[in-house]
């Protein structure tokens, strides 16, 4: 579980990017941040994994604050997926998502092996193993982008806007893919959209941010589906 303790960050230009944000990312839950550009989603996802620290408050990972967690140790732990998946141009897609598993100290084959079974589980075709990421297209991208996310099976995973830069059909069966995975997996998805379809569809909760960087509502999606 991830709670969110009163917490702030404060950009050294002095822009509130969150403002006192408390909120609870409970385990085996897709908890989605959605709200307008700017309204702090990104920020709220990097605090967790220390890309950025927060300048207020506490972030506490199973009750441990991450505050007192080195960078490398905690994202062990925490696997994180970004829009345009970011993977590495020169690497071939099985060695792509065998990079934490090689970071770790994996037997090579071992971390290969691991690769291919998860090539599978996000639904693509083992023969794309030996490919590089430019013969992919942008959605088979998003998905090797999940499959490195998953790779050292980590109990959290953070996607911000995964699925957004793919057309809408793709994005649909990648949406459908994730349900399908978490429902096998039971990670704590920490999931950043602007899409309130998307965050209904995904979401266990749905917590709405405001510009400004305030939590206007957490809600159960079949609530914010009725109003
Ligand atoms: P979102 O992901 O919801 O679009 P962000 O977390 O990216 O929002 O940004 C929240 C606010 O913080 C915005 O006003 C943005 O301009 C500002 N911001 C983001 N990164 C920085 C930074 N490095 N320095 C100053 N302001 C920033
Ligand atoms: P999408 O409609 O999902 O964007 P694309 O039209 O980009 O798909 O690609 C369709 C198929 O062609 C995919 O299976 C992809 O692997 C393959 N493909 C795309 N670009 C290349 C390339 N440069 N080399 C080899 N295969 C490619």
């Amino acid at each position: 579980m991830i709670t969110f303790d009163a917490v702030t960050k404060r950009y050294p230009d002095g822009t509130v990017a969150v403002d006192r944000l408390s909120l609870e990312a409970p385990t085996g839950e897709i908890t989605v941040l959605v709200g307008p550009s700017g309204c702090g989603k990104t920020t709220s996802l990097r605090m967790i994994n220390r890309m950025i620290d927060a300048s207020e408050g506490r972030i506490l990972l199973d009750g441990e604050p991450v505050q007192g967690i080195d960078p490398p140790t905690l994202r062990r732990g925490i696997g994180y997926v970004i829009q345009q998946a970011g993977l590495f141009p020169h690497r071939k897609i099985v060695d792509n998502i065998a990079t934490v598993p090689y970071l770790l100290g994996w037997d090579k084959k071992k971390a290969r092996v691991r690769a291919m079974e998860l090539l599978e589980r996000v639904g693509l075709d083992p023969a794309l193993a030996g490919r590089y990421p430019f013969q992919l297209s942008g959605g088979q991208q998003q998905r090797v982008g999940v499959a490195r996310a998953l790779a050292a099976d980590p109990p959290v995973l953070l996607m911000d806007e995964p699925f957004s830069a793919v057309d809408p059909i793709v994005r649909t069966s990648l949406q459908d893919e994730l349900l399908r995975l978490q429902a096998e997996l039971n990670k704590t998805i920490v999931f950043v959209t602007h899409d309130i379809d998307e965050a209904i569809k995904l979401g266990d909760r749905v917590a709405v941010l405001r510009v400004g960087g305030t939590l206007a509502q957490v809600a159960d999606p079949k609530t914010l589906l009725s109003e």
